[in-house]
């Protein structure tokens, strides 16, 4: 399901690291996606040699960090982000803007399906860019389906 928006027939590294804050593991994330989430006073302190990953733990205020344990925390982002943000407002599919509540009010309208639906359609038109519109830098889909679940 990571793997849903990319068409390249490139080979991912699924690599994964301890975040230096939180211990937890943090999966490998593109160059890319941090030099499209970063702001620019943090952007120009990035070691772009190096290995990235995200600490997906909602505790934690570090969202990447690299091999050498430079990390970059929630601040230094020029969007909120989902795993670590809970305002109803925050994306959860940061593509097609499928915020928590608007998810929440089509699930609470009878159309849970609605949402997935929508993204799908757009990613089998090759119309996703997870990798420099998510913090995750990988497809939203699998966070959009467990939100769902939890609501309904
Ligand atoms: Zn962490």
């Amino acid at each position: 399901m990571a793997d849903c928006c990319s068409n390249s027939v490139e080979i991912k590294i699924e690599s994964v690291a301890d975040c230096p804050y939180c211990q937890s593991k943090g999966k490998s994330v593109k160059l890319i996606t941090l030099k499209s989430m970063l702001e620019p006073s943090s952007l120009e302190t990035l070691n772009a040699k190096e290995s990235h990953y995200f600490c997906s733990n909602e505790g934690c205020d570090v969202v990447y960090f690299d091999t050498l344990k430079k990390a970059y925390l929630v601040s230094d982002l020029k969007v909120a982000v989902y795993q670590k943000d809970n305002s109803s407002n925050t994306p959860i599919c940061y593509c097609f803007d499928w915020t928590k509540a608007k998810i929440s009010d089509y699930v609470e309208s009878g159309n849970a399906d609605k949402p997935v639906e929508h993204i799908r359609q757009n990613i089998k038109e090759n119309r996703c860019g997870c990798e420099v519109n998510n913090p995750q830098g990988s497809c939203c889909l699998g966070n959009v389906t467990a939100f769902i679940k939890g609501l309904t």
